[in-house]
């Protein structure tokens, strides 16, 4: 089981680097891997500081089975 959190579920109008809507997903063994994959992909795309969103990639991270 994989875990995963789409960056346009948290940040519904973000832009990848190349200005196009982010289609970012950050993907672990558990939530904590999300939570950390996440971050660092906010931090260093969007300049946005992950502590902030920390509950809300919580709230978005889900279960895959593949
Ligand atoms: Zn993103």
């Amino acid at each position: 089981m994989v875990q995963f959190a789409r960056c346009n579920a948290l940040l519904s109008l973000a832009l990848d680097a190349s200005g196009k809507g982010c289609r970012y997903v950050a993907k672990g063994a558990s939530g904590d891997d999300v939570l950390k994959d996440m971050g660092d992909h906010l931090q260093s795309v969007h300049q946005v500081n992950p502590t902030d969103m920390k509950l809300n990639i919580m709230a978005s991270t889900k279960a895959t089975r593949s």
